[in-house]
């Protein structure tokens, strides 16, 4: 009772929040709310667990009222605003303890980080709260807060009053039933708060799914309502109505909930015309060292900005059903971009900051136990092929940055990939593929480039289709990228035909006499073509084509230095190796020629054609329609 002075931290964070903090305002009822959604959390507790309380009612609700003043009150006008709950209320000296001191250790570093965001221009609002302090924001909005409570299994209440400067006063007070009123009288800066459209707005916003229902008390003006209704009062009629969903449907257990009821709140998540219902879901409540849930979902259809760099993140994070952010990437890595949903965590601090976020360990296990949890979902969801053909066909290639993006997850990721394949129908595995190995292959070859019916028919398959191995067709871009970067499958190598030495370990002895043959003709063709390639070569890949193109070890293939120049990057001076095979009939009749013109023009188009096969385009395409035309006239002399 009596008069009390606020703790010297108290009274410094009150300074700074009355006098430095101006963005964000709303969020003081967000944290009303959550205090009074904590209450209500408390009281339920106790009246499920302990004797003293199992007698209790248990009416669990928050009231948010409102008035627009002009009785003459301060600053702003006489508004008022209220939020009520029916939780466990406080007894007196719970009330100088929790609303007169700060009991937590952070406090000074707060202080310290709250004043240094000051001078940086502007303190950060969202600083409020981390530190568990976020009753005080309400003085960002009121010049006097008053709290009348009545803990639970109490007779007596008590109201808390202060103008936030200096010290409070607690009195003796009256309240029908348990629970805790603050009654926020409102500032010139805060009188905008007074206004159902604010609340409504700022309640949908930050805690739509909190547990329990937000009632919201308006008065409907007088003469708006049907003057034959006799039960208008002087002011109008009062009209209480729900504003939020109150489902926080990942909070109840899984056996509780129908499908309806998650592809229901998938609706409600808000990202876009969402007809359809999501291709998957998955609700993991987590209950060791870390307390969470997280509830999945996977679009049937990918979301627009997928490939956008400022795409929106799906996932939403809540710390004790209270919203905190929905503007966060970093809680999935960017390849699980397209997953919407909830992380709901019990241990991290409400209104963590964005750095908080980026660097919290709590939310770092989270994260990397959602991405398990979300990779394992995904691997069951492979038996169901038709699933998995609709998941890869809209999110393959966000899987396959994963293979580059998270080394950690590589093998799990490794059997989520599907490419296509010169001996399958649909999509293979790598697993699959390993199955149909035949027994001495060396490795799991592939080839990479633009558009997979091109690819069936290159030459550079050639050798391999007489040999009967099966090669994976990549024609997304992002597999020449990435794939290359992995390396291996379980324990084969994956090699690339289009490189120069992946095709070594395939020549047959004839090939390889066949190749000393053509030694001075690859002599002269290199002397023609000079530094447009790294090197001429005899082939042991071709047997139908003339050439082909391949790049050297490590070089950028033709075809992604392509990719690489669209996207206004620096592809380097790659050049390609020509390779020549020495059996085709060109070639043998090249070999036993003379005549240096025809040497010139037929290096130049071996070259070329393999090039366009390769899906480049020619530097000089005139000099090659001449080239091409001197042979044609030549054939037909
Ligand atoms: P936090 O909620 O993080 O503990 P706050 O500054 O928001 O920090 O609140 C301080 C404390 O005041 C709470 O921990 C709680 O004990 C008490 N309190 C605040 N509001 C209520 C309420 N509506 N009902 C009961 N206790 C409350
Ligand atoms: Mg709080």
């Amino acid at each position: 009772m009596g008069k009390h002075k606020f703790k010297t931290e108290v009274s410094q964070l009150l300074d700074l929040i009355i006098h430095s903090l101006y963005s964000h305002r709303e969020i003081f009822l967000r944290e009303l709310v959550s205090n009074a959604s904590d209450a209500l959390d408390k009281l339920r507790y106790l009246t499920l667990t302990d004797d003293d309380y199992k007698g209790l009612p248990f009416v669990p609700r928050v009231d948010v009222s409102f008035s627009q003043g002009g009785e003459g009150g301060e600053g702003g006008d006489g508004k008022i605003l209220t939020v009520a709950d029916s939780g466990i209320g406080m007894s007196e000296k719970e009330l100088t303890e929790n609303l007169g001191t700060i009991a937590r250790s952070g406090t000074r570093r707060f202080l310290d980080e709250l004043t240094k965001s000051k001078d940086g221009g502007g303190a950060d609002t969202n600083l409020i709260g981390q530190f568990g302090v976020g009753f005080y924001s309400a003085f960002m909005v009121a010049d006097r807060v008053e709290v009348l409570t009545k803990r639970a299994g109490e007779s007596g209440a008590w109201r808390w009053s202060s103008d936030g400067r200096g010290q409070y006063e607690v009195a003796e007070a009256e309240r029908d039933g348990v629970g805790t009123t603050v009654t926020l009288f409102l500032n010139e800066d805060g009188g905008e708060y007074a206004s159902q459209w604010q609340i409504e707005a700022i309640v949908k916003k930050y805690s739509n799914h909190i547990a329990y229902p937000i009632y919201l008390h308006t008065t409907e003006p007088q003469g708006d309502t049907d003057q034959s209704d006799g039960k208008e009062t002087k002011d109008g009629k009062e009209k209480v109505e729900q504003i939020n969903a109150a489902s926080a449907l990942w909070t109840r257990p899984k056996s509780e909930l129908s499908e309806e009821d998650y592809v229901e709140f998938y609706n409600g998540l808000g990202h876009g015309d969402e007809e359809e219902p999501p291709l998957h879901y998955v609700h993991t409540r987590a209950e060791g060292t870390l307390e969470y849930t997280t509830l999945f979902y996977i679009p049937a259809k990918a979301p627009p900005d997928l490939y956008y760099a400022d795409y929106r993140p799906g996932v939403k994070l809540y710390v004790k059903r209270v919203f905190i952010t929905d503007d966060e990437k970093e809680l999935l890595p960017t390849y699980l971009r397209f997953v919407r949903g909830v992380i709901d965590s019990e241990d991290l601090p409400l209104n963590v900051s964005r750095e908080i976020l980026q660097q919290n360990r709590t939310l770092a296990a989270i994260r990397s136990a959602s991405v398990k949890k979300l990779l394992g979902e995904l691997q069951t969801l492979t038996n169901n092929h038709e699933r998995y053909d609709a998941f890869i066909e809209q999110y393959g290639r966000p899987l396959k940055e994963g293979l580059y993006q998270d080394f950690a997850n590589r093998d799990a990721l490794l059997e989520l990939v599907r490419f296509r394949s010169t001996e399958q129908e649909g999509l293979t595995s790598l697993a699959g593929y390993v199955e149909r190995m035949k027994e001495d292959q060396k490795a799991i070859y592939y080839i990479t480039g633009e558009r997979s019916a091109n690819l069936a028919a290159s030459p550079l398959l050639e050798v391999y289709r007489s040999q009967g191995l099966e090669v994976l067709i990549m024609d997304d871009e992002i597999d020449a990228f990435v794939i290359p970067s992995v390396g291996k499958y379980q324990d084969h190598e994956l090699k690339s035909v289009n490189r120069t030495d992946t095709a070594d370990d395939l020549g047959t002895e004839q090939s390889k006499e066949k190749a000393k043959e053509i030694g001075p003709l690859l002599r002269r063709i290199r002397g023609v073509l000079g530094d447009q390639v790294k090197d001429v070569k005899a082939s042991a890949r071709l047997s139908d084509s003339p050439s082909c193109v391949v790049a050297d070890e490590s070089d950028p293939t033709a075809s992604m230095q392509a990719v690489l120049k669209a996207m206004g990057q620096d592809a380097g001076e790659f050049k390609p190796v020509l390779e020549i095979n020495p059996s085709h009939a060109i070639v043998e009749k090249l070999r036993d020629t003379d005549d240096d013109d025809v040497i010139a023009d037929a290096g130049h188009l071996l070259l070329e054609q393999a090039m366009l096969i390769e899906g480049v385009a020619l530097s000089d395409p005139v000099a090659f329609a001449q080239r091409l035309n001197r042979f044609m006239s030549r054939a037909l002399s």
